[in-house]
């Protein structure tokens, strides 16, 4: 039985006897962490992301925002606290906040539509952690921020937003499924694609969408271009990432050697 530890790094190493109590590591809300798997951890590692590097296995696991602690099997990993600000927009189209019952309910069932696509779990192609920008364009609201519509509190923000001109092209961060197109009451039309692996992100209030569910892109691709369809304050791209339907801040995806950052820590 062996156990070593870093700030973001736990090596999991199971006897054939007992399991290890571990509860120094610690972990960022929003972010991934990697686990070093032995050879008999498999019981961890069904459903989750499992990256081999050289003889190495290491299972990626996401930390959700307001996340206290993480525990997989008998190990537990504590979060820490972190403060993402806040955000206070103002929408004045009243009808867009406050909803008479027939939005609610198309707003509902919209989610239950969305719910069931994030749950996606596919295994054909396990998913890059080096995503590209999808979209040219200003960072407009982080991940993570507490949100407040006319002064109301809501959901926190756990999207990226890029602000851009109507019509800038959006593309593909990675190789990805189609796995949902439509019109939505707050996202407007809107994208999910599946990387693989619990893996999706998802592209709202697009002015024009120009791929189908079922299609197959590649990193790189357009999928569409930047509107202000739905609840919006103005045109930009709210860009969500999802690891095992929990939502992750996409920036970190987006540095470089960002899955190296995550191993390196050995
Ligand atoms: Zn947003």
């Amino acid at each position: 039985m062996r156990l070593l530890k870093s700030r973001n790094f736990l090596i999991v190493s199971i006897s054939a006897f007992c399991c290890l109590v571990y509860s120094e590591t610690v972990a960022t809300p929003g972010e991934l962490i990697a686990i070093k798997l032995n050879e008999n951890a498999q019981e961890y590692s069904s459903n989750n992301l499992i990256i081999e590097q050289g003889k190495n296995k290491y299972m990626i696991i996401p930390v959700a925002h307001d996340q206290k602690e993480i525990i997989i099997g008998k190990y537990k990993i504590k979060v820490l606290e972190k403060d993402f600000g806040e955000s206070r927009i103002t929408i004045s189209n009243l009808s867009m906040v406050d909803l008479n019952n027939e939005d609610m309910e198309r707003a509902y069932k919209e989610s239950q539509l969305i719910r069931a696509a994030i749950s996606t779990y596919s295994d054909n192609k396990k998913p890059s952690l080096n995503f590209l920008q999808p979209v040219d364009g200003v960072i407009s609201s982080r991940y993570g921020k507490k949100r407040f519509i006319n002064d109301s509190p809501r959901s926190p923000h756990l999207a990226l937003d890029i602000a851009a001109p109507e019509g800038t092209s959006i593309i593909a961060p990675a190789d990805a499924k189609v796995i949902l197109t439509g019109n939505f009451f707050y996202g407007g039309n809107y994208i999910i694609l599946d990387h693989g692996y619990g893996m999706l992100t998802s592209y709202s209030h697009l002015s024009k969408i120009v791929v189908a569910k079922g299609d197959m892109v590649k990193q790189s691709d357009l999928i569409g271009e930047v509107g202000s369809t739905g609840r919006v304050t103005g045109p930009h791209l709210h860009w969500t990432v999802y690891l095992n339907k929990v939502r992750i801040n996409p920036e970190s995806l987006l540095k470089e050697n960002y899955l190296s950052s995550l191993l390196e820590a050995i």
